[in-house]
C-alpha cells in the first residue's frame, strides 16, 4: 500500500476513516482512490443489514446489539440510512447522540446516511461506505434501514444477512411482514417483548413463515432498552453462514479468484476459410450463429480451457467490418469470465475504468460488458458472466 491515507485508515486512525467515508459520499476522487487502495484487505466483516417498520426501536436494538459486540471485543461500524433526511451542513444531529452513548471508543463507527439529492446515490453511497469500512478492518457492519416502502435502499442486495425487526402492537398489520421482507429475512426479531401482544406477533409470524416453504429463520425476542436478547441475537448472528450475495463480494481478492481466460474474439474475412485451418489443429465448431444487433457471424471452437470466437462481419457496416478495415484480420477482444459482472463492473467505475455498454445479455444467455482498451493495454476487453 503507498497511499498515506489508506494506511492510517488499517492502522486504525478514526478521523483518517471518517474523512474517507465523507469523501466517498461525496464521491471524491482522492477517498475513492483509497477504497481501491484498500482491495486486498476486502471481505473480512459480516455485514448485516437491520430492517423494520418505524419505530420499532431499530436504533436502540443497534445500539445494545454494537456494545455486545464490542463486549466480545469486535468493532463495529453502524451505517444509519435514513432516505427522509438530508445532508445539512455536514453531519446530521442524530449522529451526534449517537456518539455521545459510544463516546470515545474507536471501536464503534457511527454514520448516518443521507439522501444527496442524485438517484441512486444513497444506495451508492451506503454500499461504497459499507466497503470501506469492511476493508479498514472492521469485525461487523450493522446497516440500519427503514422496512417496507423504503425502496431506495435493496438491504438484501447489501448484507451478508438481514435481520428483520417487528414489535407488538402492529395489530392486524400484518402487510409489513407481506410486503416482501419475509422473504429476505435470515432472522426475525421480535423487539419490546415485554410489551402486551408479543406472543400473538410471533403466532403470526410462524403462521405466516409456515406458509412459505424452506426452514424458518430464528426468532428472538428482545427488550433493546434494557440489552436482553441481545446477546442471544448477537449468537444466532455469527452462527448465521453469511450468503455472499452482497454487494461486498466486489471485493478484488473475490473477483481475481474465479477469473478465468473465456474466450478469444478473431476477426476474420470469411469463416469458411478460417475454419478449416483450426479443424486441421483437432478443434471443431461447437456453435455457429448469427448475431443480428452486431452484424456477425459467429462461430465458437472450444478448446481445452478456452474458446476462440471467430467473428466475420454479416453486413458491410458490421463493427467487424470497421475493424478489418481498419487494423486488418487478428485479435479483435479478450473475454474474461468474472464470477459476478456486476460486481466487476462497479469495482472498475470506482476505479474511473471506461466501460463501452451497461451489461447487457448475450445469445447464450450469459451477460457481458466491454471495456475501452485504453484501460487494459490496448485490446479490446470483454467481461462474461455465464447464466446460473
Ligand atoms: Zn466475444
Amino acid at each position: 500500500m503507498r497511499n498515506a491515507w489508506a494506511l492510517r485508515i488499517r492502522d486504525g486512525d478514526a478521523r483518517a476513516l471518517a474523512r474517507a467515508a465523507t469523501g466517498i459520499e461525496n464521491r471524491d476522487r482522492e477517498a475513492l482512490d483509497v477504497l481501491r487502495e484498500l482491495a486486498p484487505f476486502a471481505g473480512h466483516a459480516r455485514i448485516v443489514g437491520i430492517t423494520g417498520p418505524p419505530g420499532a426501536g431499530k436504533s436502540t436494538l443497534i445500539d445494545s446489539l454494537a456494545a455486545a459486540i464490542r463486549e466480545r471485543k469486535k468493532t463495529v461500524a453502524v451505517l444509519a440510512v435514513d432516505p427522509s433526511s438530508r445532508v445539512t451542513g455536514g453531519a446530521i444531529l442524530g449522529d451526534r447522540i449517537r456518539m455521545q452513548q459510544h463516546h470515545a471508543d474507536p471501536g464503534i463507527f457511527i454514520r448516518s446516511m443521507a439522501t444527496r439529492g442524485e438517484a441512486g446515490g444513497l444506495a451508492r453511497a451506503t454500499a461504497d461506505v459499507a466497503r470501506l469500512m469492511d476493508r479498514a478492518g472492521k469485525d461487523y457492519v450493522l446497516i440500519e434501514t427503514v422496512g417496507a416502502g423504503q425502496d431506495e435502499i435493496d438491504i438484501s442486495e447489501l448484507a451478508q444477512i438481514t435481520v428483520v425487526v417487528l414489535v407488538p402492537g402492529m395489530g392486524d398489520d400484518v402487510q409489513v411482514i407481506k410486503a416482501g421482507i419475509m422473504e429476505i429475512a435470515s432472522i426475525f426479531v421480535i423487539n419490546k417483548a415485554d410489551q402486551p401482544g408479543a406472543d400473538r406477533v410471533e403466532q403470526e409470524l410462524h403462521a405466516a413463515l409456515g406458509l412459505a416453504s424452506g426452514t424458518e429463520p430464528p426468532v428472538i425476542r428482545t427488550v433493546a432498552t434494557e440489552g436482553s436478547g441481545v446477546a442471544e441475537l448477537l449468537d444466532a448472528i455469527e452462527k448465521e453462514e453469511p450468503e455472499k450475495t452482497g454487494a461486498l463480494r466486489s471485493c478484488a481478492s473475490d473477483l481475481r479468484a474465479g477469473v478465468a481466460i473465456d474466450h478469444l474474439g478473431i476477426a476474420v474475412e470469411s469463416l469458411a476459410t478460417t475454419i478449416p485451418f483450426y479443424e486441421s489443429l483437432g478443434l471443431q465448431v461447437g456453435r455457429r450463429e448469427t448475431v443480428t444487433s452486431e452484424k456477425v457471424n459467429v462461430a465458437m471452437l472450444p478448446a481445452a480451457d478456452a474458446r476462440i470466437e471467430l467473428l466475420e462481419p454479416s453486413a458491410p457496416d458490421s463493427p467487424i467490418s470497421h475493424f478489418l478495415t481498419k487494423r486488418g484480420p487478428g485479435l479483435h477482444h479478450l473475454a474474461l469470465r468474472v464470477p459476478d459482472l456486476n460486481a466487476a463492473v462497479e469495482q472498475l467505475r470506482t476505479s474511473g475504468v471506461r466501460l463501452l455498454n451497461e451489461p447487457r445479455a448475450g445469445a447464450g444467455g450469459h451477460i457481458y460488458v466491454f471495456v475501452h482498451p485504453a484501460s487494459t493495454g490496448g485490446v479490446l476487453l470483454e467481461l462474461i458472466q455465464e447464466s446460473k
